[in-house]
């Protein structure tokens, strides 16, 4: 058995749970360990079982309060706004992750939109009180998601679950034609002066960041570096993204066992 599935049937047990054992899915390269899967598990328990993952998010909302406190006493002709994403940056979908993976699968749409419209994920620490902090402070909370429209509802529904401000249509943005959140930002800034932006993804933040490859996206963060803790605030996640997507070239449809392999060819050990 992997060291993966070792520590994770220790955990099952530990936690007294009644989690089905781990599904491996095995490989050419490796009968043991399919890197897709057991590795999304892998992330998913470090995304609910660590302290570290709790600190690294409320350490990304405090920078974020923090620079609200300064912007609050700025000059802005127009009304300022916020514009944060949603999924892994201030709500929690690793039962969605844990779930798909202990059934040998990666995120697909259909049990996606059954995951959201439960209207369940959980938030992020430190997300909630930040939050609050903005409309203290008379800022605005946009919410700019991938989501498709057909998610709205169940969205809300999480949203107001835990009271989270603005939780209304006119502050939910959704998924339009494009993934690209560009338009959707710029049709914003014609109202309103956006101050801040929140992500767990670099396209969160700016088209710069768009569908780029690994090299250009390294680039890219050294370009806008100094827009990190500024006005990007950056949440962690193992899971998944934009990252990811990248090292695949975007074709997503390739096969577990073609990603288990491009993955494998291309990390450094020694
Ligand atoms: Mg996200």
């Amino acid at each position: 058995m992997s060291r993966i599935l070792i520590c994770l049937a220790l955990l099952t047990v530990s936690a007294g749970s009644c989690r089905p054992a781990a599904k491996t899915v095995g490989t050419a390269n490796d009968p043991g360990i399919n890197l897709i899967i057991d590795g999304k598990l892998w992330a998913s328990f470090f995304q609910q079982r660590s302290a570290e993952y709790r600190a690294l998010c409320q350490q990304a909302y405090n920078i974020a309060s923090l620079r609200v406190n300064e912007l609050a006493v700025r000059q802005s002709l127009r009304p300022m706004a916020i514009v944060t994403d949603i999924d892994e940056t201030f709500l929690d979908n690793s039962p969605y992750a844990v779930r798909q993976a202990l059934a040998g699968r990666d995120y697909e749409q259909s049990s996606w939109a059954e995951w959201t419209a439960r209207g369940m994920a959980d938030t992020l620490q430190g997300a909630l009180p930040f939050f609050r902090l903005a409309v203290s402070r008379g800022i605005a909370v946009f919410y700019i998601t991938n989501r498709e429209e057909s998610e709205r509802q169940g969205t809300l529904a999480n949203l107001k679950k835990f009271d989270f401000p603005f939780a209304d249509d006119e502050h939910l943005v959704m998924r339009t034609s494009t993934s690209s959140k560009e338009s959707r930002r710029v049709a914003l800034s014609e109202k309103y002066d956006i101050v801040m932006l929140l992500g767990d993804n670099l396209a969160d933040f700016s088209s710069i960041f768009d569908k780029k490859n690994e090299t250009d996206r390294a680039s890219a963060v050294n370009a806008a570096a100094a827009e990190f803790g500024h006005r990007f605030i950056l949440l962690p996640n193992p899971v998944y993204g934009g990252w990811e997507e990248s090292f695949y070239q975007f074709n997503m449809k390739r096969t577990s066992a073609e990603k288990d392999s491009l993955i494998r060819h291309s990390l450094k050990g020694y």
